[in-house]
C-alpha cells in the first residue's frame, strides 16, 4: 500500500502548517502583468526560435500561452531580432521580456519595439552617457528591467575580490547594477541572481531578499535535461518559495520551453501558491489495482491538458486509499472488481463506472465541472 502526501487542495488558509509567507517586495509591471507585492506568482520561459523569425517565435510563444505562460522573454542578439521585436509585441497576448546582452543599441531598440521589460545590467552596457540612454528608453517606452545576474559571468573584479562565485559576490554585483538605477531615479526592475548550484542559488537569494526590497524573479539556471533538471529546480526553487522568496519564476531546462511553464506551474502547485488546471492525484499503483492506473492517468493528463480552471482528480487503483483522496478532491475515481470503479463527485460515492468508459467519461465530468467554476 502506498501512503499519498495531500496537496494544497485549497485549503491552505485553514492550516497554519501549509502556510507560507511571502516575502513583502515592492511591485513593479511587466506590461499589463504585475510582479511583486500581493500579484501572483507569474510563470515565465523563453524562447529558443530565432527571433529575427517572428513567426517561428510567435508560434512558439502561442504554445507557451495555451501552457499559461505569465511572460515570456526573447533575445535580442541582433538588429534583426529588434526589428522582428515589434512584430512579435503586437501579435503576443503575454508581455514580451527583451534578454539584452552588452549593446545598448538593442535595447534602446527593444524598448521602441514595445518590450515590456529589459533583461539588461546597466553595469555592462558601457559609458554613462549610454546608460544614462538606456534607462531614458526605459522610462519613455515604460519598460521595466531585470538585473540578471548569473554566477557564471560576474565582473572580474568581483572574481578578483572573492576568488569564486558565492553568494557575497553575487549580491554585490545586483546592488552594484541596481544602485546605478536608482541614482538614475529609476525603480521599475526586478533582480535574479542565479546559479546551477543550488546551494549557491538559494544562499545567493536569500541575502539579496535581505538587502532590497525589488521583487525577485528566481530559477536555478542551466539546471539541465527535463527530469534531472526539474529537480534541481524544484530543490532550489521549491526551497525559495517555502521560505516566501520569490514573485516571477522560470524554470531553465534543456527541453522545450512548454516544459518549462508546465514544471513552473507544478512547482507553484504544489506549495499551494498557485493553482491552474487539473491537480491530478493518483497513486503509483500496486497488484491490487482495479485498473491500469499508470496509462490512465497518463491519457487523462493529455486530455485534460486544455483546462486552465484549477480543480482536482483523484485517480486510485483501489478502495485501500481511492475513498480518502477523493474526499478532498472534486471529481474522483477508485477501482473495484470486475471491471467496474467508484466515481466521486464533491468527496462522496457518486455513481458506479466501467473501467472501459472511464476516460471519456472522467474527461466529460471534469469538462462540466470546469465549466461551473
Ligand atoms: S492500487 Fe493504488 S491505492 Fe491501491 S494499494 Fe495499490 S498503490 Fe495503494
Amino acid at each position: 500500500m502506498d501512503s499519498h502526501h495531500p496537496d494544497d487542495r485549497n485549503h491552505t488558509h485553514v492550516r497554519p502548517w501549509r502556510a507560507i509567507e511571502r516575502r513583502k517586495s515592492r511591485q513593479i509591471m511587466v506590461g499589463k502583468v504585475a510582479v511583486g507585492g500581493n500579484a501572483p506568482i507569474t510563470v515565465q520561459s523563453m524562447t529558443n526560435t530565432l527571433t529575427s523569425d517572428p513567426q517561428a517565435t510567435l508560434r512558439q510563444i502561442a504554445a507557451m500561452e495555451e501552457a499559461g505562460a505569465d511572460i515570456v522573454r526573447v533575445s535580442c542578439p541582433d538588429v534583426d531580432s529588434t526589428h522582428a521585436l515589434k512584430t512579435i509585441v503586437e501579435n503576443a497576448n503575454v508581455p514580451i521580456v527583451a534578454d539584452i546582452h552588452f549593446h545598448y543599441k538593442r535595447a534602446i531598440e527593444a524598448a521602441k519595439a514595445g518590450a515590456a521589460c529589459l533583461r539588461i545590467n546597466p553595469g555592462n552596457i558601457g559609458s554613462a552617457d549610454r546608460v544614462k540612454e538606456v534607462i531614458q528608453a526605459a522610462k519613455d517606452y515604460g519598460c521595466s528591467m531585470r538585473i540578471g545576474v548569473n554566477a557564471g559571468s560576474l565582473e572580474k573584479d568581483l572574481m578578483e575580490k572573492y576568488g569564486e562565485p558565492c553568494p557575497e559576490a553575487m549580491v554585490e554585483s545586483a546592488l552594484y547594477h541596481a544602485n546605478i538605477l536608482r541614482d538614475h531615479d529609476f525603480h521599475e526592475f526586478k533582480i535574479s541572481v542565479k546559479a546551477s548550484d543550488v546551494f549557491l542559488t538559494v544562499a545567493a537569494y536569500n541575502q539579496l531578499a535581505d538587502a532590497i526590497d525589488c521583487p525577485l524573479h528566481i530559477g536555478v539556471t542551466e539546471a539541465g535535461p527535463l527530469r534531472s533538471g526539474t529537480i534541481r529546480s524544484a530543490i532550489g526553487l521549491g526551497n525559495l518559495l517555502w521560505a516566501g522568496i520569490g514573485d516571477t519564476l522560470r524554470v531553465s531546462l534543456a527541453a522545450d520551453p512548454v516544459e518549462e511553464i508546465k514544471v513552473g506551474f507544478d512547482l507553484l502547485k504544489s506549495l499551494g501558491l498557485r493553482h491552474r488546471g487539473v491537480n491530478i492525484i493518483a497513486c503509483p499503483s500496486c497488484a491490487r489495482q482495479g485498473f491500469n492506473v499508470i496509462e490512465t492517468v497518463a491519457k487523462l493528463e493529455e486530455r485534460l491538458a486544455h483546462i486552465a480552471k484549477p480543480m482536482s482528480l483523484s485517480i486510485i487503483g483501489c478502495v485501500v486509499n481511492g475513498p480518502g483522496e477523493a474526499l478532498y478532491t472534486d471529481v474522483g475515481f477508485t477501482g473495484g472488481g470486475a471491471g467496474a470503479g467508484m466515481v466521486y463527485v464533491g468527496g462522496k460515492p457518486d455513481h458506479k463506472l466501467s473501467n472501459a468508459d472511464m476516460i471519456e467519461h472522467i474527461v466529460g465530468l471534469v469538462e462540466a465541472h470546469a465549466d461551473t467554476l
